[in-house]
């Protein structure tokens, strides 16, 4: 009798097993590929530009009396290489310090302020070609990491304005539902848009739809997953509505207790 049940119950455990085994060696090999992919990504980001470089020192080693106009466009080409590439490592860095947890300082600062720096950081790089409007409402400081909010509000608002077409609108927006006590940051903008099947995955590091375009705007392929990694860090959350050729909303959603000053006024 004893020798039936065992052999009963030992089916099911087994077969649990091996499907547990099986999930995580899954895993383990999806983390492997996604490193995979992440390093043959970043050196081809980076021997493109290196190509170039390299390109145009060794003409000025071979022709030192070359003409001084192309040599200066030249020197300027080098220079704009030198700067993705800067970009890129920059971003890297911003990645796996995200990554880590390293430099983690939350401090209550004014959103108000914040927002519109980032407005005027837009009309910046933005420089006249889009009609930026900024609508700020009332609300309680927020407790969290101000430079990395900036540069994940920052984010949003520069992909705004490199995916606009000349003449187009971005709203740059700040709600507080005092019921909730929840915040929202929002970006919309009336650009290209993006297709629905590519929004799950523009979060992902290196995801572009258009890389010429994301290049020829200065894009890393960084940026929202930058955006991501502070949005997780603060518990926010960041929702992407787009349409192709209409135009993209994306809105960082702050929770109530990173706004809610009551408890933390209380006992200052
Ligand atoms: P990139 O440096 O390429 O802009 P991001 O991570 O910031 O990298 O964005 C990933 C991709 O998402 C972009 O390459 C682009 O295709 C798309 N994207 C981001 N923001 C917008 C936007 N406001 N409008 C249209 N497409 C966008």
């Amino acid at each position: 009798g004893n020798e039936v049940v065992l052999s009963v119950q030992l089916v099911p455990f087994d077969s649990t097993r091996k499907l547990l085994l099986s999930r995580d060696i899954t895993q383990i090999e999806r983390v492997q590929t996604i490193h995979r992919d992440f390093v043959a990504n970043v050196s081809h980001e980076l021997r493109t530009p290196l190509t170039v470089v390299g390109g145009f020192i060794e003409t000025l080693i071979d022709i030192p009396d070359i003409d001084p106009q192309l040599r200066s466009q030249q020197l300027r080409l080098m220079h704009e290489q030198a700067m993705r590439m800067q970009r890129l490592v920059e971003d890297l860095l911003t990645l796996s310090r995200l990554e880590n947890g390293v430099d983690i300082r939350d401090e209550r600062f004014e959103v108000a302020e914040l927002v519109k720096l980032v407005a005027s950081e837009a009309r910046g790089l933005s420089q006249g070609r889009h009609q930026i409007t900024l609508s700020i409402d009332d609300s309680p400081p927020m407790y969290g990491s101000y430079d990395e909010l900036h540069s994940a509000f920052g984010n949003l608002v520069s992909n705004a304005v490199r995916y606009t077409p000349d003449g187009g609108e971005i709203r740059v927006s700040w709600k507080y539902d005092a019921t909730t006590a929840q915040g929202s940051f929002s970006v919309e903008d009336t650009g290209i848009g993006i297709d629905p099947i590519h929004i799950p995955r523009l979060t992902e590091r290196f995801y572009r739809i258009d890389r010429g375009r994301s290049r020829a705007t200065g894009g890393t392929g960084l940026g929202l997953a930058i955006v991501k990694h502070i949005v997780q860090r603060h518990q926010a959350k960041l929702d992407i509505q787009s349409e192709p050729g209409k135009g993209s909303r994306f809105s960082i959603q702050i929770p109530a207790n990173r706004l809610a000053t009551s408890l933390v006024d209380a006992h200052k």
